[in-house]
């Protein structure tokens, strides 16, 4: 066993864990040898085969409330063959169950763990627990370490960065918004106030650094920056960032932000510093149709016209905006009635649709289902309305299962709490799988049903009716509902039918065309799928089509490319002439 040779883990995903890239980053800079695995469908058979040659003193790996089990499983078994090996574990389970963890693991690192990690590598620090203590600079990230053992990372095209960790909001279901006290064993915190993320904002200087290393190094078209808001300082941080950026790096690139970021003058000078900088498309978060609902239940107290004004500015600004909702919400026990199940979820579809309508956005809607999660404020909501009673062994792994609450028939207001055990007031068994099915069925269809005329009315009918959910059958519901607008007199359902014959002649199969027709870049969607018959291989050249040819795509890069290849060529025929 080498006394300095760490092997980092975590879930297998295609987006590069960045958080265990700038560990390893801290690591290297203190001559420690690094490798990293990235576990996939929770088998870890490689990852004890790579334990076994590559002999680490110390792995550290990421854990969430949805893999910790079977890590636990993983880490007993690895304790068991190689008691020698020192367990570090961090990430938000850990930060929130930290005694919890601590059974399966040396160290628990809490929350940011540049401190403790540099501390228990330096052997400073004893096996415990490590709550936050001060926020330290991010180290400069191991990237190539881990592109040169994952090389589907290297060669993407997107890679990811992040300048910033920590957010000034409050929302309900987000650990960003969560306090010591929230966690399981609140007096390991005493004496730490504030949020148990803290804002820890990166010196432009190191963003710049590691944008040039990117560009220099590793093939990328676009930087997806996974700052939960990004661009919050217009005053110093930004101006600055888009000025280093834009002259040095010069990548476009994909951010995330707030609605009320978007508002008033300041919205408007940051978002013309961000086109500025480069960046041409972001991700918002709707989350829930219903005021009351983003109030009480999300603390997301938010105006919908902010919405419509903020969209209407970002898509005059040329942004390409992707919008992000929650549906399965915990509803039914807010102090005002609002739509409930299946309905409260249309509405957010109905919500897309005249965002489309009136203000030409939004360019992707995606949506998940909530899950609870212990520790953050809607998940102890959820246990005290009688929404959830497990202990989440049952969580699932991504965004894309079936809810796993249950829900009231019909709002019954604040009172829910003290009727909970009444099970009059809540779906039956059979009711529930149905509206789960539903709910697991509109988040598959959520995006598409958005880009449709009265997408919602389409999208009801479907779920209600439906005797099947697959493709087959929405492709007939959709047909229904558009020759039912045309006939009515609506344009943009005529036009979308005549787009649908013509896409027919460049090769689209008519039981494809009407929904080919819906996408943005419709006909570069159709040479997409030409060949393609099973409904799996249809979704996914589908899904890779509207990222690829369409989100994360910078139109206005291509423009000003083709403009100056354009100019270029009026040069060479201007030479050849003369
Ligand atoms: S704005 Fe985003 S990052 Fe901030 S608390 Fe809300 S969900 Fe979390």
């Amino acid at each position: 066993m080498n006394k300095n040779r760490i092997l980092f883990g975590a879930s297998y995903s295609a987006i590069e864990p960045l958080g265990l890239l700038h560990l390893g980053g801290l690591a290297r800079d203190l001559g420690w040898e690094r490798s990293y695995h990235l576990v996939k469908d929770h088998n870890f058979e490689d990852f004890f085969e790579i334990v076994n040659d590559y002999k680490p003193f110390v792995v550290g790996f990421n854990v969430y409330t949805g893999n910790h089990l079977q890590l636990k499983e993983a880490f007993e078994h690895l304790k068991k063959d190689y008691p020698g090996i020192m367990i570090i574990v961090g990430g938000p389970h850990p930060t929130y169950f930290p005694r919890e963890s601590k059974i399966f693991a040396d160290y628990v690192v809490m929350s940011e763990g540049f401190y403790a990690l540099k501390g228990i590598l330096e052997g400073r620090f004893k096996s415990a627990i490590w709550p936050p203590r001060k926020s330290e600079r991010f180290p400069h990230p191991d990237r190539k370490t881990f592109y040169d053992l994952y090389p589907e990372h290297a060669n993407s095209k997107i890679k990811s960065i992040i300048t910033m960790t920590g957010c000034p909001y409050t929302c309900t279901y987000c650990y960003n918004s969560s306090k010591p006290e929230d966690i399981d064993a609140p007096e390991l915190l005493s004496g730490v106030t504030g949020r148990l993320f803290p804002n820890n904002i990166r010196p432009v200087e190191d963003v710049i650094k590691e944008g040039l290393e990117i560009k220099e190094n590793w093939p990328t078209e676009i930087i997806y920056c996974q700052d939960d808001v990004h661009g919050m300082d217009t005053k110093h941080w930004l101006p600055e960032f888009v000025k280093e950026w834009k002259s040095k790096v010069n990548l476009p690139y994909h951010a995330q932000m707030r609605w009320e970021m978007t508002k008033g003058a300041n919205g408007t000078q940051r978002l013309e510093m961000l086109r500025e900088a480069g960046c041409f498309g972001l991700t918002l978060a709707i989350e829930s149709a219903d005021k009351v609902i983003r109030k009480e239940i999300l603390s997301r107290g938010m105006d919908q016209s902010t919405m419509f004004t903020g969209m209407k500015k970002l898509i005059d600004f040329g942004f390409k905006v992707r919008t992000e909702q929650i549906t399965g919400l915990p509803y039914g026990a807010t102090s005002e009635i609002t739509p409930m199940n299946l309905r409260a979820d249309l509405d957010l579809v109905k919500l897309n649709v005249d965002l489309k309508k009136i203000t030409g956005g939004p360019t992707m809607a995606w949506a998940s289902t909530f899950a609870p999660y212990r520790g953050t404020k809607l998940g102890s909501y959820c246990e005290k309305m009688g929404h959830y009673s497990g202990d989440n062994s049952d969580v699932p792994d991504t965004f894309f299962e079936e809810s796993i609450l249950r829900f009231p028939r019909k709002w019954v207001g604040l009172g829910l709490e003290h009727f909970k055990h009444n099970n009059e007031l809540w779906l039956s068994e059979s009711e529930l799988s149905k509206y789960r099915k539903q709910n697991a069925e509109l988040r598959r269809i959520f995006n598409f049903v958005c880009l449709v005329p009265r997408g919602d009315e389409l999208a009801e009918n479907y779920l209600l009716t439906a005797s099947e959910f697959n493709f087959n059958w929405l492709s007939i519901f959709t047909d229904t509902h558009f020759q039912n607008l045309a006939a009515s007199g609506d344009y943009e359902a005529i036009k979308t039918l005549d787009l649908s014959e013509n896409l027919e002649k460049l090769g689209a199969k008519k039981d494809v065309s009407l929904y080919l027709a819906c996408l943005p870049k419709a006909s570069l969607a159709v040479s997409k799928v030409q060949g393609l018959i099973d409904e799996k291989s249809f979704s996914t050249a589908i899904r890779h089509h509207l990222y690829d040819n369409v989100l994360y795509k910078d139109d206005n890069m291509i423009n000003e490319i083709d403009s100056s290849r354009a100019s270029d060529g009026r040069k060479d025929n201007f030479n050849i002439s003369s």
